[in-house]
């Protein structure tokens, strides 16, 4: 089994530094540089698709062109 290709930390913008814990049988994805901890998930594979989803929204929010710019049309 293959596992989806896990997106750079949102924080820090590190991919080298990801790694997936195991905490109490929940699966996170977690940043060892800054601390970022992805939602928890009961598989691995799960694990990495919330954090790349997460990822995704965050990325959609910052590149939006309304973001910030309330009143403009
Ligand atoms: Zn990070």
């Amino acid at each position: 089994m293959t596992y989806p290709k896990m997106k750079p930390c949102p924080e820090c913008n590190d991919a080298d530094n990801l790694n997936i814990f195991n905490y109490d049988g929940w699966r996170h994805v977690e940043c060892v540089k800054c601390n970022y901890l992805g939602p928890g998930c009961a598989s691995f594979a799960w694990a990495i698709r919330h954090h790349n989803n997460d990822m995704d929204a965050r990325a959609a929010i910052r590149s939006s062109p309304d973001h910030g710019k309330v009143g403009e049309t």
